[in-house]
């Protein structure tokens, strides 16, 4: 892909808006980039067209390219469509024990997966975890995971011969119960592909079980048959999430895509290998510069990221200096803080700001509330983003149901904004705007 893009952003170096013409031309190559990557063809379009809308017309900044330029916002909306809801990684196991509930065609990976998260969930989250192989048509199956389980000091259901997988999930709901297990996790049996009998099984599991979480373990490297995969599980029993296992191999990542797209459910976790700690959180960044080709496209896209970062900030500058300080700006802000690792963010740094930089960590400040917090702008309309002033009672209603938040929630965003809106004023009062270049470097 490289080569062939380089080539495209030869060809448009001159400056200005992107052109519908610069667009198409590098588009096209990010479409061929996006099939070779396995991504399926309806997504890879429709990706491409919503990419053509956002591009269309949007200023070239002026120190890089407009293929640079394009080449971004694919990279940027990879990512975004890639990152979805939800925080990679999490997983709901409040309220013990919780049940953990595996799924996925045989040879997905499903047991190897359920050890390496009982692992971490065991050295990470300090949990007590119990495993239960319900896979009675291989007894071997069952043996698999107990061996796991002893390799990584994890207690596994002592093995019953004769019993259903409903009985046994029964069994092990109990035993999680008295044993005051955290979790318990519940390895199905898998087939070779989709039917009727596998389908039922799993489904009167579930009945018994109610999982937290219902994870669908698939192999990265299948592609397309892997999105039918995830699109047939979550119509018949609904799953809370994806792990994509074998992203250690040389497979391109587009399944990742496409299944987000399809499925619309996170991808909580990838598989790098058959060791039992060989698995990490979904990094969408990272999918993201996979699918794409990685190398020089990464630093040409860090490149193009980093001038456009600087020319937002000059802007912003200007605009605090007037007090104008909206939800965009806010927006912004709250951004930057995630990228640069929370509260140690640009707030600290700037002057006057440390202070309340501190009041939000006492608070209990994170990065989840980052991200909640954007959710909130984001279900914002234009005009309300401008004028946070417009927002009344039945706007805040909507605004929070849409970010799937509250009311209070809500308002407490608002203070923050109109806090920080009146700190920016006096910042530009007392000529803040050498101080505010000197912090944001
Ligand atoms: P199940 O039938 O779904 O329970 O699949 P298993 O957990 O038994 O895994 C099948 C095979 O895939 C085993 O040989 C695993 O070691 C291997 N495997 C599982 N996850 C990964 C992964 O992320 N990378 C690689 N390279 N191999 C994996
Ligand atoms: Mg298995």
């Amino acid at each position: 892909l490289s080569d062939r893009l380089s080539g495209v952003f030869d060809r448009l170096t001159k400056q200005g808006a992107l052109s519908e013409d610069d667009v198409k031309t590098a588009l096209r190559e990010v479409r061929v980039a996006l099939l070779e990557a396995d991504v399926s063809l309806p997504v890879a379009r429709s990706f491409v067209k919503s990419v053509q809308d956002k591009a269309t017309g949007q200023e070239v900044t002026k120190s890089v390219t407009p293929g640079q330029q394009v080449v971004k916002i694919v990279h940027d909306e990879l990512v975004k469509v890639l990152t979805g809801e939800g925080e990679p990684g999490y997983l709901k196991i409040d309220n013990p024990p919780a049940p953990i509930l595996m799924v996925g065609l045989q040879g997905g990976g499903k047991t190897t997966t359920t050890a390496k998260l009982a692992k971490r969930l065991k050295e990470v989250n300090g949990k007590r975890v119990l495993m239960a192989s319900l896979d009675v048509n291989r007894p071997a199956a069952m043996e698999q995971l107990a061996i796991l389980g002893r390799q990584i000091g994890v207690d596994t259901l002592p093995i019953v011969p004769g019993q259903k997988p409903v009985d046994i999930a029964k069994r092990a709901k109990q035993q999680a119960a008295m044993g005051g297990y955290d979790v318990y996790m519940l390895d199905t049996a898998g087939r070779l592909s989709i039917d009727e009998a596998l389908m039922a099984e799993v489904e009167a599991v579930r009945d018994v079980a109610n999982p937290r979480e219902t994870l669908l373990v698939v192999d990265g490297l299948t592609g397309q048959d892997a999105v039918n995969t995830a699109e047939n599980f979550d119509e018949r029993i609904g799953i809370t999430g994806v792990i994509l296992t074998r992203m250690d191999g040389d497979g391109r990542g587009g399944a990742a895509l496409s299944m987000r797209a399809v499925t619309g459910k996170p991808i909580k976790y990838v598989g790098l290998g058959e060791k039992l700690d060989a698995i990490e959180e979904f990094h969408p960044e990272r999918i993201a510069g996979r699918i794409l080709g990685m190398g020089d496209i990464v630093s040409l896209v860090e490149k193009a990221q980093a001038t456009i970062e600087a020319e937002q900030a000059e802007r912003m500058m200007k605009r605090f200096q007037k007090g104008q300080f909206n939800m965009n700006d806010l927006k912004m802000q709250l951004e930057q803080m995630l990228k640069m690792g929370g509260m140690e963010g640009i707030m600290g740094m700037m002057p006057g700001m440390g202070k309340m930089s501190k009041q939000m960590e006492e608070a209990g400040f994170d990065d989840s509330i980052l991200r909640r917090q954007i959710a909130l702008i984001n279900s914002m309309t234009k005009k309300e983003r401008a004028n946070p002033q417009l927002l009344q009672a039945s706007r805040k209603k909507r605004i929070a149901a849409g970010a799937g938040l509250d009311v209070p929630e809500l308002n407490k965003l608002l203070k923050m904004h109109r806090q920080m809106s009146d700190m920016m004023k006096k910042l530009g009062k007392k000529g803040g705007r050498a101080l505010l270049k000197k912090a944001m470097g």
